[in-house]
């Protein structure tokens, strides 16, 4: 409902302004192929305006952007009309979208059959046949004109000149550019100067729209055919038929579609191809659902732009737009200094995202990153928010060049950047922020794993003096009178806290090494160091030459393990640690077992019986090991909800396949 606005002036200027922005960035994106704002962003806007009209319906315009399909039609091409509208697809963007729109079409025509195919992104193509002659190619355009790009569809190597079938034919399709074309195209327009293409769809859709074909022809486009137009006048009842139809007659069709019976079925197909997309050779935004059975297209109807018998399933973006607020800077434990984008909060993902990463100074300066610049931000590996690149068109005329800061944001200590090496790192060991995240790192799970020791609690105890050191953290207990009383605490949480404190001295020496927080020494390097070394009674005796010759342990590890135990201080807080009862011997508790010997697991798909991290050392305490990715030497995969490409590639190469109960039962035998 849109009634925040207030009164009817204000909706109405809204609506205006809404109009004014959809239109200028479908012109940005539809004809000069240079979107200035991300999908998620226009169809935000686009969705805001759908929600007006349909409350206000008086302030609904017949051209109003809710309605028209692509953008202006370019002068330098003849237009042609299209005989058959080329409609766009309305869109769903959840599981809650889909089942909406399967529960229209069975109230219209009763359970029907989907057929479903991955949405490529591209542009639309119209290809008409005479005679068994290509005599026409067409885009979209605005839907009822388009431009005639008969030359240039020519180009496009799998697109038929000649078919074996003499009645007058028009198919359509997406005309696209394959990963590999697109990097090799990017390549060419570096070389030449030339702005890089932002992704495939601009690049496919500037490369159909040149006057010179020749350009077209070198750019390696591509298209897959997803409809006949007039099936029922081919005898053509199906979707499906139609493209096995299209199939036989030589155009090429994407082989990965698929009937579905139920909307479950089409939801499992979304979840596969979401994860399985970056595996293929073309981008795809989406799936495409269409009801299978040609004769209800008239029955279940048309909307204005789009047909009702068809959905387009969006991906959640992987890229989106906005704006840097501010680069601040993080001190990490190690002294590394890392700059941070803080973003106008947008959603990547499913995730509401307001940092990025930055990296380090080298980073920003190559991608020339300012404060106030718009940006493009994606997840790293999925997980880690960063900056791809600077929307430079959307650049304030002021903004200044980023400018690496001089001493440490938190000591104001001197910072250094060695030769060799991208960061700075504050090199004050006095330095809070060292010391904070270092006390934070000690404490969190895969390290001694103290519950109720988290990011906030560690500063605020800092700040009040109860925390400077490692050694602190067994100490609070003398403070126990002063924290019970502090706000936000209570008697509970700290008796708590201190009990976990105390069960923490009980962690295995892998975690206590870990814990420690020495550069280069990750989890599994102090799990090798605490299997070798059994306990820390003799890291007098620790040298470099015996270090380098352990599996895992190379030079600057090697020598950051020495440097760090050669400090007093160092010393003495493992002496003060031993003191206070925490354990320094190496309990290995491998149990070696049959099934597990020696074996790899995969885990993959959300578990519930176990944690992931717990299930990875119930499998190394049995003698087997945990690999990420899926490979012949797997020995089993173990599934749990939402699997997608690891379990497929586990079936392909007959993996053993384990639910997660099945892995529960091989534990408990
Ligand atoms: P659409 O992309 O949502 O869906 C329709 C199109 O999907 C068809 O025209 C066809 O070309 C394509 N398609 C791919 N595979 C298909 C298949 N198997 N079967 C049928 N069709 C298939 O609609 P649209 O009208 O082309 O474009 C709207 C989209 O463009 C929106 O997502 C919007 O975010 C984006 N857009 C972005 C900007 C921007 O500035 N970022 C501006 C305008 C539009």
């Amino acid at each position: 409902m849109y009634n925040e606005c207030g009164d009817s002036m204000e909706i109405k200027n809204r609506v205006k302004e809404l109009t004014r922005l959809l239109e200028k960035y479908s012109y940005e994106y539809y004809v000069l192929d240079n979107p200035t704002v991300s999908d998620q962003e226009f169809d935000a806007l686009l969705h805001e305006l759908i929600n007006i009209e349909e409350e206000y319906p008086e302030l609904k315009s017949s051209d109003s952007p809710t309605v028209r399909v692509g953008s202006i039609v370019l002068d330098k091409f003849e237009k042609v009309t299209h005989d058959v509208p080329m409609m766009s697809l309305s869109n769903a963007f959840s599981e809650d979208d889909l089942r909406s729109f399967d529960e229209k079409i069975n109230k219209e025509v009763g359970n029907v059959s989907y057929n479903v195919e991955l949405k490529i992104d591209g542009l639309a193509g119209s290809i008409k046949y005479i005679d068994g002659k290509l005599v026409l190619g067409a885009s979209r355009g605005n839907g009822a004109i388009g431009e005639n790009i008969t030359s240039n569809i020519k180009t496009i190597k799998t697109l038929p000149l000649k078919i074996d079938y003499l009645d007058d034919l028009e198919v359509r399709g997406e005309i696209f550019m394959s990963k590999k074309s697109f990097a090799k195209a990017n390549i060419e327009r570096v070389s030449n100067n030339l702005e890089e293409f932002k992704n495939p769809r601009n690049a496919a859709s500037g490369s159909i729209r040149q006057l010179d074909s020749k350009i077209a022809a070198n750019r390696g486009l591509d298209m897959f055919i997803y409809s006949i137009i007039s099936p029922e006048n081919h005898d053509i009842p199906l979707h499906s038929k139609a493209l096995s139809f299209a199939k036989e007659l030589g155009f090429k069709i994407n082989p990965l579609s698929k009937i579905c019976s139920s909307i479950d079925e089409v939801i499992e197909f979304i979840s596969l191809y979401q994860e399985e997309r970056n595996n293929l050779l073309y981008e795809i935004d989406g799936i495409v659902i269409k009801v299978d059975d040609i004769s209800l297209y008239n029955k279940i109807g048309y909307t204005a732009k789009s047909p009702k018998w068809a959905i387009a399933y969006k991906f959640p973006a992987e890229e989106v737009i906005t704006q840097i607020n501010s680069i601040t800077f993080q001190v990490g434990r190690t002294g590394q200094i890392t700059p941070v984008a803080n973003l106008n909060p947008v959603i990547v993902q499913g995730s509401t995202v307001s940092r990025a990463t930055l990296h380090n100074e080298d980073y920003i300066v190559d991608k020339d990153i300012r404060e106030n610049d718009y940006v493009i931000i994606r997840k790293a590996g999925d997980i880690i928010p960063e900056v791809v690149s600077v929307i430079t068109d959307r650049r304030e005329n002021n903004s200044s060049p980023f400018s690496m800061i001089k001493e440490c944001p938190v000591c104001n200590g001197l910072i250094v950047r060695n030769t060799g090496e991208a960061d700075y790192y504050c090199v004050n060991p006095l330095c809070d922020a060292l010391k904070i995240e270092g006390l934070i790192h000690f404490a969190s799970r895969k390290a001694m794993n103290i519950e109720g020791l988290g990011d906030r609690i560690v500063e605020q105890f800092y700040n009040d003096d109860f925390l400077k050191s490692i050694k602190d953290i067994y100490l609070l207990k003398n403070h126990r009178e002063e924290l019970i009383i502090k706000e936000g605490f209570g008697i509970k949480s700290i008796d708590k806290l201190l009990e976990n404190i105390e069960l923490s001295k009980k962690s295995n020496l892998d975690k206590f090494i870990f814990g420690l927080g020495i550069r280069h020494v990750g989890e599994k390097v102090s799990k090798v160091l605490a299997n070798h070394y059994k306990n820390l009674d003799n890291i007098g005796k620790w040298v470099f030459d015996d270090l380098i010759n352990i599996d895992e342990i190379g030079d600057v590890i090697a020598k950051s393990v020495i440097d760090y135990f050669r400090k007093e201080e160092n010393i003495t807080l493992l002496n003060d640690l031993k003191e206070l009862e925490l354990n320094m011997v190496y309990k290995s508790n491998i149990k070696i077992k049959d099934e597990f010997n020696s074996k790899t697991f995969v885990l993959t798909g959300k578990l519930e019986i176990y944690k992931r991290d717990e299930a990875k050392d119930l499998i190394e305490s049995l003698g087997g090991k945990v690999s990420s990715s899926v490979s012949k030497k797997t020995d089993y995969v173990v599934v749990g909800t939402d699997a997608g490409s690891k379990l497929k590639k586990a079936l392909e190469l007959g993996v053993k396949v384990l639910t997660e109960s099945e892995f529960k039962d091989l534990l408990d035998r």
